[in-house]
Order: C-alpha cells, then sequence, then structure tokens
C-alpha cells in the first residue's frame, strides 16, 4: 500500500482507507465486516473512517469491538462530530463520547461532519483544545466549501488536516476549485463514497467499457482503476466502505496500481468532469 503525507499533520497515511457508514450491526454480517476491518488494516488500510452520526454510535462501538485485540498504533481512527452537537462544550463532550465508545484512548483525527448553526469559530476552539489535552491528534472539516474550508483553517492553531468531500468518477465537481485550493493550503482531500455506492457504472455504456478496458490492461477490476483514478493526485485519499472480505482485499490492492497517463487521459474523456458549482454532497 502506498503512503503520503496527510497535509501538514507530518504523518503518512495510505492512499486507500476503510468507511464504516452502513456497516452491518447485528449477526454474523457484522462479525464479517468486524474481520473485514481488521484484514484491511494487515493490508495497509489503517485510515478507518467514522462518525458519531453511524447507527447513532452503534458502529463506533462495533469498530471498538473488532479493534480490541489490534495494537492501538497500527490504526488511524476518524471521527465526526455532528453540527448539531458543535457548540464549544457540545463538541468536548462528542470527542469523549466517540473515545469511549471506541475504546481508543483518543482520536487520531476529529471532523466537523458538515456546517452547522454553531459558530464556526467555536467548534475550531474546541478542536484545538482536544488536540492540545492530547484528545485529538489532528482536526479537520467534512462537505465544507473552499472558502468554508479556508474560514476552518483561519479559526485553528493546529493545522487543517483535511476536507472529506464527495468524489467519485460520475462526481468530479470538486476538481475545479476545491482540489487545487486544498492543494495550495497543503490541505488533504479526503475522497468518500468513491464508488458512488455502486452509482459510478451507470454511467452509460461507452464510460464501462473504457473503463473495463483499462482495468483489463492492468489484469485489474474497475472499482481498482476507479480508485487509483481518484488519488491520482498526491494529496487525494479514498476511503471506500466495504463489509467483505473480498471487496477489502480487492481496495487494498488497489494502493499498488499505477495508471499510465493515456489511461487517465481516457477516464477523463469517458466521465466528463462537468461545470463548475455547489459542493456536491450525499
Ligand atoms: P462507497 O464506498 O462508494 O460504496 C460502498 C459500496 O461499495 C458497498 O456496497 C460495498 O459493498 C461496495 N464495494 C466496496 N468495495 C467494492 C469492490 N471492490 N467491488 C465492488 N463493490 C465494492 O460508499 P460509502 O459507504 O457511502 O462511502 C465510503 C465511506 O465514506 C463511508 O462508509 C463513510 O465512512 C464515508 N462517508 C462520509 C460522508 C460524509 O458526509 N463525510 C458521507 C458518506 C460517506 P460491501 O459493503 O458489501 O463490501
Amino acid at each position: 500500500m502506498k503512503t503520503r503525507p496527510f497535509g501538514r499533520t507530518g504523518i503518512d497515511l495510505p492512499t486507500i482507507g476503510q468507511g464504516t457508514w452502513d456497516m452491518p450491526e447485528t449477526g454474523a454480517r457484522a462479525t464479517e465486516a468486524q474481520r473485514a476491518l481488521r484484514r484491511g488494516i494487515e493490508l495497509g488500510m489503517t485510515h478507518i473512517d467514522t462518525a458519531e452520526m453511524y447507527g447513532s454510535g452503534r458502529v463506533e462501538e462495533l469498530i471498538g469491538a473488532a479493534l480490541r485485540s489490534v495494537g492501538r498504533d497500527r490504526y488511524f481512527i476518524a471521527t465526526k462530530v455532528l453540527p448539531a452537537n458543535a457548540s464549544y462544550r457540545g463538541t468536548l463532550a462528542a470527542a469523549e463520547r466517540s473515545i469511549a465508545r471506541l475504546g481508543c484512548g483518543h482520536l487520531d483525527l476529529l471532523l466537523l461532519h458538515w456546517p452547522g448553526s454553531h459558530p464556526l469559530q467555536e467548534t475550531m476552539r474546541a478542536f484545538d483544545e482536544l488536540v492540545e489535552r492530547g484528545k485529538v491528534r489532528f482536526v479537520g472539516v467534512s462537505n465544507f466549501e473552499p472558502d468554508e474550508m479556508l474560514q476552518a483553517q483561519s479559526h485553528l492553531r493546529a493545522p487543517l488536516a483535511c476536507n472529506q468531500v464527495l468524489y467519485h468518477l460520475g462526481e468530479r465537481g470538486i476538481e475545479h476549485r476545491l482540489v487545487p485550493v486544498a492543494r495550495e493550503r497543503g490541505i488533504a482531500v479526503v475522497a468518500y463514497t468513491p464508488f458512488g455506492r455502486g452509482k459510478f457504472l451507470r454511467s452509460g455504456r461507452p464510460a464501462r467499457e473504457a473503463l473495463e478496458r483499462i482495468a483489463r490492461k492492468h489484469g485489474a477490476t474497475v472499482h481498482q482503476v476507479a480508485l487509483a483514478f481518484l488519488t491520482r493526485e498526491a494529496h487525494v485519499f479514498a476511503i471506500p466502505k466495504a463489509a467483505s472480505m473480498a471487496h477489502v482485499e480487492e481496495n487494498a490492492a488497489a494502493g499498488a496500481l499505477e495508471l499510465e497517463p493515456a489511461d487517465i487521459a481516457a477516464i477523463d474523456a469517458a466521465f466528463p468532469r462537468g461545470r463548475a458549482g455547489p459542493l456536491a454532497t450525499l
């Protein structure tokens, strides 16, 4: 698995991490998802993304249980505070609740899930305090427009590590402004829903065939080609969610796939960027 500098945090993270939205919460499927998460870590996908919102805290608990047998320095856990909880005091309390559910001692990364009605300055003040108290190593935002992202950065003493945003082959809007602004400012971009929950393959037959040709050439799958394309820039990461062992192994192997300039040009033509517009979200 390739790793690369994660914003201005001073640490490197794998290009491909693991999402956990909609992770199965009960029965054999939950057990399989927990095993798959550990397997992903073994394969280098150490960046685990979750949120207090997922399953109303239940997903954080499942991750905590899955990782109990894994050394704390073997994974990097990111979670998100809900905007409704993101007052100064609410943020401090939310971080403590997430730490308790995850049983991880401290968070590696805490994000504001999307911009809300609490003053951003207050949330960022709590973020700085959590970093200074050693509860959280790094902080960032999610679903922030470029200008909002810069505003968040201006309120922080800590570096703003990343902006986590929607990015897949059928939704490339962030390439117009957000990706270049983040590059200039040393902020990592984390691509969520990198498969569009399956939607990117519904972009029409010629587009799909173009992707299949590239996949065949590299002995790869279309999902692996999609991940390699999305992470082609040195400050962009992706966090696909996979609850099955086979998908986890496939996604981890995408970390080694190198696309050629001709492949990038062909994907660019098959899945056009579209016009610039407001930030797309789920
Ligand atoms: P996604 O990763 O685009 O798609 C997940 C779906 O793709 C699942 O059905 C999964 O199946 C399937 N899949 C995974 N690997 C595959 C492979 N190699 N081949 C074929 N299918 C594969 O969707 P997502 O869960 O929305 O996004 C990923 C993560 O981003 C989330 O889990 C969450 O952590 C984060 N996220 C953040 C926000 C935000 O607002 N910040 C919003 C949405 C998502 P199985 O599960 O059956 O393996």
